[in-house]
């Protein structure tokens, strides 16, 4: 993809799934990756073991590709740990052009029964964490006078209802917002914000149902293209929107979801007969 080789990246919570294939996605483009994690550093070595391989299969040489990876800490909700996790990968990298905002959290419960906890915790993580993260990153881009890009990664249930999971169907709901009101206020600077919403994907989120191959058949029996993503299908359009391919938009969601937000349930007439 255009544009990306060179530039420098942050992935939030890209110690596992979705995040962890961004930024092995982000590095074969040969861009520089910043590898955040909260608190499993075993798990966000083995990211950075990945990375690792993908430039020695497409570079043979680390000479020859120059790429700079490393881990760093923060927990997104903690305001202190996300000011110091931007500076420290800006004094790293010596800038910072693209900020992936992809740290998510989810927790089952009847909406009637969920503690205010319980509700403000995964506020935190998804809405609050990414706004912080971008907040810092915003800042850092107008104060260099660039233009840069953050992409937060949403979900299907940015428009669709997710019983049993309120706070993370308003979370991702609140993401549409974060995304299109950043777009709209710092469009003139060349700062571009867009999302990717995510349908089932097969990542440690969805423990629920991915090793379970009957579980698994039950949920694939509600997408159109009958199968649920791989993180590596999330993360080859993360790219492509932070890459110079994608220059002209800005505001905008792209759904990767197998057809889920295509209303499947009409696939057929019923309504009509
Ligand atoms: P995952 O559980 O593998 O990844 C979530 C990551 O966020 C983990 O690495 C976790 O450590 C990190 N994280 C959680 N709290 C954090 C914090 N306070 N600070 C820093 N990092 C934190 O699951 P995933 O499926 O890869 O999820 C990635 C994103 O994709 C999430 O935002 C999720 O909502 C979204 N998403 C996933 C699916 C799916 O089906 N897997 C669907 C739609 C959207």
């Amino acid at each position: 993809m255009n544009g990306l080789k060179g530039k420098k990246v942050l992935v939030t919570g890209a110690s596992s799934g979705i995040g962890q294939a961004i930024a092995v996605q982000f590095a074969a483009e040969g861009a520089h990756v910043a590898i955040n994690y909260r608190s499993n550093m075993i798990e966000a070595e083995k990211t950075d073991e990945l990375v690792h391989q993908v430039l020695d299969n497409y570079y043979h040489d680390d000479k020859e590709h120059g790429v700079n990876h490393f881990l760093v800490q923060a927990d997104v909700t903690k305001e202190d740990q996300v000011i110091k996790m931007v500076k420290d990968v800006i004094e790293n990298f010596g800038g910072l052009d693209i900020l992936i905002n992809n740290a998510g959290i989810q927790m089952a419960g009847n909406s009637h029964e969920i503690t205010l906890s319980d509700f403000q915790k995964v506020l935190d993580v998804n809405i609050t964490g990414a706004f912080l993260v971008a907040r810092e990153v915003i800042k850092y881009f107008l104060s260099q006078q660039k233009p840069g890009v953050v992409i937060n990664i949403s979900s299907v249930h940015q428009e669709i209802p997710k019983p049993q999971y309120l706070s993370y169907a308003v979370s991702k709901g609140g993401m549409q917002n974060l995304t299109r009101t950043l777009a709209l206020e710092y469009a003139k600077y060349g700062i571009r914000v867009n999302g990717i919403g995510p349908g089932a994907t097969v990542t440690p989120i969805n423990r629920a149902w991915i090793d379970d191959p009957i579980r698994k058949k039950e949920v694939e029996k509600h997408i159109p293209l009958g199968r649920a993503g791989t993180a590596e299908e999330m993360a080859v359009v993360t790219t492509f929107l932070a890459s110079d391919d994608a220059a002209y938009i800005t505001g905008q969601t792209l759904f990767v979801d197998g057809g889920l937000t295509l209303y499947p349930d009409f696939a057929t007439t019923w309504s009509s007969q």
